[in-house]
């Protein structure tokens, strides 16, 4: 179903099929929607945007702790629906649906704290005052693999600020998104504040969101190549953007820390959803010193995970979203044997019985890696851990920042001189010394150079869907 001004509707273009990665079966058929149906959705925003704006802060933040109180309540729900849909263990989902209600509850909050300025004026007879506004109706565009946190991540903070907003989910987790969406129904908040529009042809109803003239205000989450080309269409009509896009996270092992710590850390982070995460590490450098006991550690722990639908009681790796996410990694797999690398654990598919109908990738570990293979390169966004050995400080950092990416990284030393350095040296957007888990609602999250532009939770999120207005007032 679409929802539009408050209206669960169908779509005149019928439905798409949407299906369960870890089993291949048919979850349920969903509202295909066009450009006709973001049009009306779109007129439904800006409908309501006068009067959702013109509410006080108090009243936006009750709607919101209303979703958030909805959503734990209706934890468990989403999270099934998400570990179906989507794959990721139940475990992991239930994490997923609190940390996207942190959103919700955060920018709660933070509609009380949207405060203005007075600035020194340079005549004595002038005063200065910055006030800050909604930039509008937002269009909003969201990845697969974190199917409802991405989602709060974006209405939450545009809501709060005052904002309407259209908001496109992916295809292959539309029912995640309608299950959210249901909450902020069910939540009374007015009609035409947000609106859902599934569909199976992301570039038709992308196109709307991005040439249609009342949307002020892009925000994406998704691969750095179609944000490339949101950006660029949005810039025509100089609309306001943000872009959460890929990653190539480097994870660095210095000779002063514990090795079997952190592998045990780079076990934990790396194959989280699968590895699929923007965050998730994608070059493991480890100290020469360090690499053995280091890949001993981690590959004990990798033989220990359990593959399967993540509904079963002690699965800890599930499927990959599709077949062509299988095919990428089979390929860099491939590449990177021929081109010389060891594969110490997995690398292959998992094609056993219970698993051939679903999209299943042995968590691997590769060693020797080096920077002609693809995996060096390319973002993975699979259970694979490419081990590359290092020498010194100087040497990791060049290694590390030789990448287009910018978002997270990760470093494991003990000396706080090191932990400094690299703190300050690494161009990534988030920096997680000795911490797998350096994200949090009340945290900026977001990347550097093609990771991205501006950032998402904190108090820097909220900013996103604010104008900045400066009033000169003669005396
Ligand atoms: P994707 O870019 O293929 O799709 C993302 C969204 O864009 C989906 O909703 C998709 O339908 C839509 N889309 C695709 N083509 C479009 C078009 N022509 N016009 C308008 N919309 C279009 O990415 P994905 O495969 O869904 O997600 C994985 C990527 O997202 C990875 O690169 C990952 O690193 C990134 N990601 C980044 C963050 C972050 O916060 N930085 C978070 C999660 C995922």
């Amino acid at each position: 179903m679409l929802y539009i001004n408050g209206e669960w509707i169908d779509s005149k273009n019928g439905t798409f099929q949407v299906t369960n990665p870890a089993t291949g079966e048919i979850l349920s058929e969903v509202a295909d929607g066009t450009r006709e149906d973001t049009k009306r959705a779109i007129v439904a925003a800006e409908e309501a945007f006068h009067s959702w704006s013109s509410l006080t802060a108090f009243q936006r933040s009750d709607y919101l702790y209303r979703v958030y109180n909805l959503m734990i309540e209706k934890k468990e729900h989403l999270a099934e629906m998400m570990t179906k849909e989507q794959g990721k263990p139940l475990k992991a989902a239930r994490n997923e649906v609190q940390y996207a209600a942190d959103f919700v509850q955060w920018y709660a909050e933070e509609a009380k704290r949207v405060y203005g300025e007075v600035l020194p004026a340079p005549r004595g007879d002038q005063r200065f005052i910055v006030l800050r506004q909604p930039v509008g109706v937002v269009g909003a565009i969201t990845p697969w693999n974190y199917p409802i946190s991405m989602l709060t991540r974006k209405i939450a903070p545009a809501i709060a600020a005052g904002c309407t907003i259209v908001l496109k989910p992916a295809e292959q987790t539309p029912l995640c998104a309608i299950e959210t969406m249901k909450l902020f129904h069910e939540a009374g908040i007015p009609n035409g504040v947000v609106n859902l529009v599934p569909t199976n042809n992301p570039a038709e109803v992308g196109d709307e969101l991005l040439t249609n003239e009342t949307i002020k205000k892009i925000t994406f989450t998704g691969s750095t190549e179609v944000g490339k080309m949101i950006a660029e269409k949005a810039a025509r009509q100089v609309k306001r953007v943000s872009m959460e896009l890929g990653g190539h996270a480097p994870f660095i092992v210095f000779p002063d820390a514990d090795p079997v710590h952190a592998a045990k850390g780079a076990s934990l982070v790396k194959f989280l959803n699968t590895g699929q995460a923007c965050i998730s590490p994608n070059r493991i450098f480890v100290h020469k010193s360090m690499v053995e006991p280091f890949t001993k550690t981690l590959v004990e722990r990798v033989n220990k995970m359990k593959a399967g639908n993540g509904l079963e009681e002690g699965v800890s790796i599930g499927p990959l979203v599709d077949r062509a996410a299988l095919d990428k990694v089979n390929n860099q797999v491939n590449d990177a044997r021929e081109k010389g690398a060891d594969v110490v654990a997995g690398g292959s598919r998992l094609n056993d019985d219970h698993l051939k109908n679903g999209y299943f990738y042995a968590p691997t570990v590769l060693t020797n890696v080096s920077p002609e293979m693809k995996i060096y390169r390319e973002e993975t966004f699979g259970p694979v851990a490419p081990i590359i050995p290092f020498e010194t400080e100087e040497e990791v950092i060049a290694m590390a920042n030789d990448t287009n990416y910018g978002l997270a990284s990760y470093v494991y030393t003990n000396n706080l001189k090191t932990a400094s350095h690299m703190f300050e040296k690494l161009r990534f957007g988030i920096v997680g010394i000795n911490d797998i888990n350096p994200t949090a609602a009340a945290a900026p999250f977001g990347g550097m150079k093609e990771s991205g532009l501006g950032r998402e939770g904190g108090r820097e999120g909220i900013l996103e869907y604010l104008d900045t207005k400066l009033g000169g007032f003669s005396i």
